[in-house]
């Protein structure tokens, strides 16, 4: 079975967006890449993500075409390959549906770095406009939206997208920015919350960066 270490990856982070309440049912998707075959493993198409084997992830090259499994890929295939094929620092990808991501996504509220913990994203989260499900333009706007710049950004009335230079990192990002969303949301709500400064979030950047490649 080709790329099975990544294959088996996805099975067991699959089963942590729905034990830690990042994902109902069968949304999300998230795929881990292979730089050396130059090929991804990405979740199937609508599978509960508790009944889902190795063998049921699909392995496809990174224009999108399936190499090795028997399923359909997740439709957002777009949204994990444009990534793989423009970034050389990522090789995990993760997709959820997060209540106060999504939130924040329906109100199209940037989250601003009103806890360091935004760090995880970059200097803010970003949040792009609306674009269809499974669309190569959400794909391209999700790229326009974060390029190198954000490993993190919501995706206008639809949920979030989170990037990094592993599977492991990605899903943290994503359940650390769920907790930000949240935060940021009740901080909005009692009326604003105090920024980082320039100066406090280039720092936590910086320890971030060393944080991320011990
Ligand atoms: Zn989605």
């Amino acid at each position: 079975m080709l790329l099975q270490e990544q294959r088996e990856l996805v099975v067991e982070y699959g089963k942590k967006l729905v034990t830690t309440g990042l994902t109902d049912g069968t949304f999300g998707n998230l795929s881990v890449f292979d730089r050396e075959s130059g090929l991804m493993a990405i979740s199937p198409s609508g599978m509960d993500y508790f009944l889902t084997t190795p063998e049921d992830v699909v392995v496809t090259d990174l224009e999108g075409k399936v190499v090795d499994g028997k399923r359909k890929p997740s439709s957002e295939l777009d949204l994990h390959r444009l990534f793989y094929q423009r970034r050389q620092d990522v090789t995990g990808v993760v997709h959820t549906h997060s209540t106060f991501a999504t939130v924040l996504s329906c109100l199209r509220w940037p989250i601003e770095p009103v806890h360091y913990l935004v760090a995880y994203a970059g200097r803010q989260v970003p949040c792009i406009p609306y674009y269809p499900f499974g669309s190569l333009e959400l794909a391209e706007a999700a790229w326009e939206g974060m390029k190198d710049q954000y490993n993190a950004c919501l995706l206008g009335n639809h949920g979030l997208l989170a990037v990094g230079g592993s599977l492991s990192f990605a899903f943290d990002a994503a359940q650390q920015l769920e907790f930000l969303a949240k935060v940021y949301y009740y901080t909005k709500q009692a009326g604003g919350g105090i920024n980082l400064t320039a100066e406090e979030l280039e720092a936590v950047l910086g320890k971030f960066q060393s944080y991320r490649q011990a």
